[in-house]
């Protein structure tokens, strides 16, 4: 069974919509046509740039998979301050980032919530990234797999069982995302492994087709060991996605 892995830029609540632009041109400049062939490459701006990205990728024919970092779960209403999926659809947005760790730990979110947000981005003809992992204490204790395999269970809870092949989901140790601290691969493939058993387990022809990023501390001296590994598709990537030159290192070393 062959995945595309898919690598994915979340830019977090960084650049305007100038530098955004910037951003985006420098990366395309970075990246040659056949970094593209085996590998998908997504961009996550905030909100506020998601117009610009999507008229710059469409006018210079970039390869790039338009995403976003978040979404409600209704597609519209009473909801001051928030973004629609269906938004979000219109502006041609390809994947949306649901459940990062720090919505879950600064925002309130729930596994029930998340569980609504992914299907609602299905039901907008999006893909979900949905974010999972464990906090350092949690490890520590042991319970790294349980933690997990709960929010796996509960994040994905309204998905149809198509969808459940369809659904990207970004194992992230809460530990290593913007610490430079990664997990070592063997661990990562572990968790990423057991994941796939998980969602089997609710579905078993999604499995093998599921694709499992890995994030936390992603750059490009680690990226080709950890991309290597049987169950990992891909990286999400915060901080070295913010540099042009370290991303399309991340990017090509798809390659190696
Ligand atoms: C993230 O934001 O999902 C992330 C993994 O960040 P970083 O790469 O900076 O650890």
């Amino acid at each position: 069974m062959s995945r595309i892995p898919l690598i994915s830029g979340n830019w977090k609540m960084n650049l305007n919509h100038f530098e955004a632009i910037q951003l985006v041109q420098k990366l395309s400049y970075e990246l040659r046509n056949h970094d593209y062939e085996s590998v998908e490459v997504s961009v996550h701006p905030p909100f506020t740039n998601i117009r610009s990205i999507q008229t710059v990728i469409d006018a210079d024919r970039m390869k790039f998979q338009l995403g976003a970092q978040n979404c409600h779960a209704e597609a519209s209403g009473a909801f001051t301050g928030d973004v629609s999926p269906a938004m979000l659809q219109k502006l041609d947005v390809d994947y949306v980032i649901v459940g990062h760790s720090e919505r879950r730990a600064f925002s309130g979110e729930t596994n029930e919530l998340v569980a609504a947000k992914a299907s609602s981005v299905f039901a907008h003809s999006m893909i979900p990234i949905v974010c999972v992992g464990e906090m350092l204490e949690q490890r520590e204790n042991g319970e790294a797999e349980e933690i997990v395999e709960a929010q796996v269970r509960g994040s994905l809870a309204d998905l149809s069982k198509d969808q459940l092949s369809e659904v990207v989901i970004a194992y992230e140790p809460v530990w290593a995302i913007g610490t430079g601290q990664t997990a070592s691969a063997d661990d990562a493939q572990a968790m990423c492994c057991y994941i796939r058993t998980v969602v089997g387990s609710i579905h078993g022809p999604a499995q093998t087709k599921v694709r499992i990023q890995y994030g936390g501390s992603v750059n490009g001296s680690n990226a080709a060991e950890l991309m290597a590994m049987e169950d990992i598709d891909g990286a999400l990537v915060g901080g070295a996605s913010l540099e042009a030159a370290a991303f399309a290192r991340i990017v090509s070393f798809q390659e190696v």
